[in-house]
């Protein structure tokens, strides 16, 4: 049964301040901590019997975690080799996450057929309990997290990367509003990136055997080879962690320049990799008022409910 989630929040979208910085919507919480569940890699163009399984283990996900957000980090009704069916298998997705009873928002993946951007977005955000504001106009945007006082506490920033990354193309945006914002706000607040394809970064570190977890199969972190992204996503500090999706068989972290970057697991149990890494989902929890954070990967082994210890951000900083 899913219970509803306990969350007292509004999700309104805001006017932007300046002509320069998009409208975030913004989700307020009176609790101590916001939690996020991560998914990603649905690929629920499979045969529906395994799309069940999938949807089922992320409602007893939700049940068992009543997270603020759940947090779609790409490929999740694929379809873009499929575009006659590909409109069906989206809808069908958008109302399994409308019907979660919790704010969603999500990050597209290379294989998620969209057509027309604009009308598909406007699909998205008319669905129940999504959290999609315009931000760039093309698929990327950012939630603000504020605590009871009003004040913000975290940027939630929701990154396109596209079929591959493209610098600038990919990361300007999000470039311009990290510098606005800190000019603007006159303080740091965190921030927090979810996106789909890892940056050029999480192949050095398996390529140097410094994963912390499991890092069976090459990233594909295609289009950043160079590592770019993650110069620009660590560049002003201000990014505590980012967690993406696309490499099915792996589920490890580490720190570069004082910036975590994860993977979520992978949930979807029509996705490749399931005989490597069990199917998934990670559950994050953000400290609204000190910055800190910590996060744990979920997972169904054997017919049984497992978890990985939590990783606490305070920690893997003083390690
Ligand atoms: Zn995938
Ligand atoms: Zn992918």
């Amino acid at each position: 049964m899913i219970r509803p989630c306990r969350l007292r929040y509004a999700a309104t979208m805001e006017t932007g301040e300046t002509e320069t910085i998009s409208a975030p919507a913004i989700l307020t919480t009176t609790e101590s901590h916001f939690r996020v569940l991560l998914i990603t890699d649905l690929h629920s163009d499979a045969e529906e019997r395994l799309n069940e399984k999938t949807r089922d283990m992320v409602r007893t996900f939700v049940a068992h975690f009543e997270p603020h957000l759940v947090a779609g980090l790409g490929d999740l009704w694929c379809g873009d080799s499929h575009p006659e069916a590909a409109a069906m298998w989206m809808r069908r997705d958008l109302d399994f996450l409308g019907g979660l009873g919790c704010p969603w928002g999500l990050a597209l993946g290379n294989h998620d057929w969209c057509g027309d951007f604009e009308s598909f977005w406007n699909t998205v955000a008319r669905t129940p309990n999504a959290v999609a504001p315009v931000g760039d106009g093309a698929g990327s945007f950012r939630i603000e997290l504020r605590s009871g006082s009003g004040e913000p506490a975290w940027d939630l920033f929701f990154l396109n990367s596209g079929d591959a990354w493209e610098v600038p193309r990919r990361t300007e945006w999000f470039e311009a509003e990290m510098t606005l914002l800190r000019h603007k706000r006159g303080r740091e607040v965190p921030a927090l990136c979810c996106f789909h394809i890892p940056t050029g970064n999480y192949q050095a570190v398996i390529d140097g055997a410094k994963t912390q977890g499991v890092g069976n199969e090459s990233v594909l972190g295609w289009g950043d080879d160079d590592g770019a992204v993650a110069d620009i996503l660590t560049r002003l500090g201000l990014v505590r962690a980012c967690f993406c999706g696309h490499s099915h068989r792996n589920d490890f972290h580490f720190v570069d320049r004082g910036t975590l970057f994860a993977y979520a697991r992978p949930t979807g149990f029509g996705g490749y990799g399931g005989e490597d890494l069990s199917k998934g989902a990670t559950e994050l929890e953000l400290d609204m008022d000190s910055g800190d954070f910590r996060f744990r990967s979920v997972f169904l082994q054997d017919e049984m409910w497992c978890a990985n210890d939590w990783t606490d951000s305070t920690r893997l900083f003083s390690e």
